[in-house]
């Protein structure tokens, strides 16, 4: 059982009022907030542990290594990975897939393939590979939806084929909140050799994610997404795939040795990481992980199940509600558009009232064309929200609704 009141104090920021009104942050899948622990580690680091890591002989630099190495380890556990070197440190999820597309592209990718994704992706998933096969000459697949917003099996294994290199697909879509079958889909593009990467920015907050269960063969995310800073996020890889796969920048620490002539690689998971590595936002991002498992995310799971449970009765009561994303299989994210109401409008008016949430196209422009919309309102919820900020919200969709009629 999750004791809200208690949580909620761990956030100072949602104590805020925004135009004298208590705020409302129903803002969550764009970034969440954060809880004091996380602020206070990002201090604590550059007070008491700031200096640059790996190779340093001196204390404090020895003191950084150690934790940025031991904030690996939390996210290894974190996600169930086999190994510590199959978490690589990158600046966020889409750096991550940037990494993977680039990459796996130069080393497993020729003219005339096929790269497979959904309808339903973030901008972060889809652009990168949109450049590899610019640049290699390769097709890229979508694969559809239904009407409830979910992926259906046999089209997705429709859209493989002999070409098919990759596959790469949301958890959870930041638009439609389905949760898709990553594992089901996992399998059946296993069984024709060819690899998944699991786009788990909306995932990892809300999901109790097990990537050796899921057999994912690349899993990504950011930090900022799950209660830790902004700047860093992971990409987990398969060692045997990591191991296969060239560099993605060249520079400091992805080097053992370096001539004029020539350079010799790194292991993993420093071969994946050039420059000097955010190792205070790594020690955060870890306390953000150990704070969210304290509380526990089936606990968390369930708790926001019964959020979006009692949202979704709300919009119901809504004259002229349109949600977009209506599967039994769904996280807390409730898109819709209310009769001709411009998003950008109902934004704004729900602004006015305390409350935040997003408006636009929430960077998924191709399937805001599926839905033959421009745009839609999203309301996403965290753990530290409550059913009286629903009721506020739904009140507030109301009101603004009586200023248009
Ligand atoms: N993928 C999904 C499903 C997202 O929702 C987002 C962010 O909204 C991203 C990727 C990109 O994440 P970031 O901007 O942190 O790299």
């Amino acid at each position: 059982m999750i004791d809200i009141q208690a949580i909620r104090n761990d956030f100072p920021i949602l104590q805020t009022t925004v135009y004298g009104k208590p705020l409302v942050y129903l803002d969550n899948a764009a970034t969440t907030q954060k809880p004091a622990c996380v602020t206070e580690q990002i201090v604590r680091a550059y007070s008491t542990m700031n200096a640059n890591i790996h190779r340093g002989v001196h204390y404090l630099s020895q003191q950084a290594t150690a934790a940025h190495e031991n904030a690996r380890q939390t996210v290894q556990h974190f996600l169930h990975a086999k190994f510590q070197h199959e978490i690589i440190f990158t600046r966020g999820t889409t750096e991550a897939i940037n990494l993977v597309a680039f990459s796996f592209g130069e080393a497993f990718c020729r003219q005339g393939d096929e790269i497979v994704i959904s309808g339903m992706e973030h901008h972060s998933n889809l652009v990168p590979w949109q450049m590899l096969a610019e640049r290699k000459g390769l097709t890229l697949k979508i694969v559809p939806f239904d009407d409830k917003g979910e992926l259906q099996l046999e089209t997705f294994e429709a859209a493989l084929s002999e070409k098919t290199r990759i596959v790469a697909l949301a958890h959870v879509s930041n638009v439609l909140g389905t949760v898709n079958p990553v594992k089901e889909i996992i399998e059946v593009a296993h069984r024709r050799n060819v690899p998944v990467l699991i786009d788990g920015a909306q995932a990892v907050p809300h999901i109790p994610v097990d990537v050796q269960t899921l057999d994912a063969d690349f899993y990504v995310f950011s930090s900022h997404k799950i209660y830790g800073p902004t700047g860093i996020g992971v990409l987990y890889g398969k060692e045997s795939w990591l191991n296969n796969l060239p560099p993605y920048q060249g520079g400091g620490e992805m080097i053992a040795t370096v001539s004029f002539e020539k350079t010799v690689y790194n292991e993993l998971p420093f071969k994946f990481e050039a420059g000097t590595p955010d190792y205070i936002g790594s020690t955060a991002l870890a306390a953000a992980l150990n704070y969210v498992g304290s509380i526990g995310l089936e606990d968390i799971a369930a708790y926001e199940r019964e959020l979006l449970a009692y949202a979704t009765e709300q919009f119901a009561t809504i004259p002229d509600i349109r949600l977009f994303g209506t599967s039994e299989r769904k996280s807390g994210v409730i898109s819709f558009l209310v009769g001709n109401i411009h998003p950008y409008d109902m934004g704004t008016l729900l602004d006015r009232q305390g409350i935040a949430v997003r408006t636009g196209h929430h960077c998924a422009e191709p399937l805001m064309n599926l839905l033959g919309v421009d745009g839609t309102v999203r309301a996403s919820f965290a753990f530290y929200n409550t059913m009286e900020e629903i009721d506020r919200l739904i009140a507030g969709i109301k009101k603004a609704v009586a200023m248009f009629v």
